[in-house]
């Protein structure tokens, strides 16, 4: 009997021994493809030795050293390797050990710059419906995922919320690109000013919309609208690009295809790629100089931040990343995974999108394509792929509330970088089998 309080407590996961490339290993042998990374997290596989031996080494020399008294090599390395990518006047980073955690930083940080520069009467943040941002309290709080949150209403920060850019779902027929990300436009410049100006700290949002809606692109021009209504009224734009960052959507920081840079830029998943577990804010040299001017510290922190062999890992992984022909790599074999699944499932009865950027894609499902309808919830559509794929030796990450928070669903698929053409046709045929199985389940 397991004495480890698991994620779902009535079933008792497999237990992985061993990873090979893009495969993970089960006790009993049996091999699992993994196609979306886990959570889109395992982006150069489960067995790469260059990133393995940097974490041997580092521990060999020194594994951790607390950060209120050290500094340390690897976090300075590659501190300097993200910013050297980054957009804009992003010129810091603060590093943390995941994805929640790099948020909660981030809108901290936010708020305690505003103290810094004098302006304390900011205390809202704007974050969009149908996104997630973690499962800490503030993290949560600025998220739009309905499920998750929840139970937890009662004791989270409040949060105002606008409509996400999902062009499939609520573009309207009529519209333009340009109409629709101006009307989305407009509807956060009327949120701002319906709670004054003054009194907004940040607008958050994922730059390409992951696990609530599954590899959800903006469309173009929507997001250097954003800026520009950030920066006209004071606002801080955070990105989040914990799942869609680190080469993901085909570009080391997704938004780098938007054209535009937040001020605060969260990253986590993707720059340890599994290895190790670690998240960073990139914080601009604006909001940096405010607390170099003012407090000269930010009243936050973590055990584990900074940690020497989580940042030798993730170093080792940026190596990968910036190494050149990686991003074409991964723009090449997106558009090939992209291409399959129009193959296998642009007909499909089920399948009103395909979807996504780079090695980030996702099918959405419907009941009927003509209406868009979704299935009932109650059928658990979403549980069922898993459970089909998973009997099939293939990982993939089917979500629920895909539409509107309580219906929908899609699967995310997000392989490993280091796929070849045969993976590929392998992962497509293994979900088109498991879409079908679970399909015709509810029918
Ligand atoms: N932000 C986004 C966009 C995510 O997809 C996730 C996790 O899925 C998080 C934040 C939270 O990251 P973590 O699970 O590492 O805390």
């Amino acid at each position: 009997m397991s004495h480890v309080f698991h994620r779902h407590v009535r079933t008792d996961p497999p237990i992985a021994v061993a990873g090979d490339g893009p495969y993970i290993v089960d006790a009993e042998g049996k091999r699992y493809l993994d196609a979306s990374g886990g959570a889109a997290v395992s982006s150069l596989g489960h067995s790469d030795a260059e990133v393995v031996q940097a974490i041997k080494e580092q521990v060999d020399r020194i594994a951790y050293a607390h950060t209120a008294f050290f500094s340390n090599r690897p976090m300075e390395a590659l501190a300097e390797a993200l910013i050297a990518k980054a957009p804009g006047d992003l010129s810091r980073v603060f590093f943390v050990s995941g994805g929640s955690e790099a948020v909660e930083a981030a809108l901290k940080l936010a708020r305690q710059y505003f103290v810094e520069v004098d302006q304390p009467d900011r205390r809202h943040f704007i974050a969009r419906r149908q996104s997630y941002h973690g499962s800490t309290l503030g993290a949560l709080a600025v998220g739009g995922n309905r499920a998750r949150r929840q139970p937890f209403t009662p004791v989270l920060l409040e949060t105002h919320y606008v409509s996400p850019c999902y062009a499939y779902r609520y573009k309207r027929d009529d519209e333009s690109d340009e109409e629709y990300a101006a009307r989305l436009g407009d509807e956060l410049e009327a949120a701002i000013l319906e709670l004054g100006p003054e009194s907004v700290l940040a607008f958050v949002a994922e730059t390409v919309v992951g696990a609530t809606a599954g590899a959800v692109p903006p469309v173009p021009g929507y997001f250097a609208r954003v800026r520009e209504i950030c920066d006209r009224s004071g606002v801080l734009m955070i990105l989040d690009e914990v799942m869609c960052g680190m080469g993901r959507t085909g570009s080391l920081y997704a938004c780098e295809q938007e054209g535009v840079a937040p001020d605060l830029l969260v990253v986590a998943k993707g720059v340890g790629a599994g290895y190790q577990p670690i998240g960073a804010v990139l914080v601009s040299e604006r909001i940096y100089q405010a607390f170099r001017d003012g407090s000269g510290s930010f009243l936050h922190g973590h055990t584990y931040m900074g940690h020497a062999t989580a940042c030798a890992a993730g170093l080792a992984v940026q190596r990968k990343l910036q190494a050149p022909g990686m991003m074409e790599r991964i723009n090449s074999l997106g558009d090939g995974l992209h291409g399959r699944l129009e193959a296998r499932f642009g007909n499909h009865h089920h399948v009103g999108d395909i979807r996504g950027r780079g090695l980030f894609r996702a099918i959405e499902l419907v009941q009927d394509r003509g209406s868009k309808a979704p299935f009932a919830p109650e059928l658990g559509l979403d549980v069922r792929i898993k459970a089909e794929a998973m009997a099939r030796g293939l990982i993939c990450y089917p979500g629920a509330g895909t539409a509107d928070g309580e219906r929908g669903n899609h699967v995310l698929v997000a392989p490993p970088f280091i796929v070849g053409a045969e993976e590929l046709d392998r992962i497509v045929e293994l979900l088109g089998d498991a879409v079908d199985a679970a399909v015709a389940a509810v029918q």
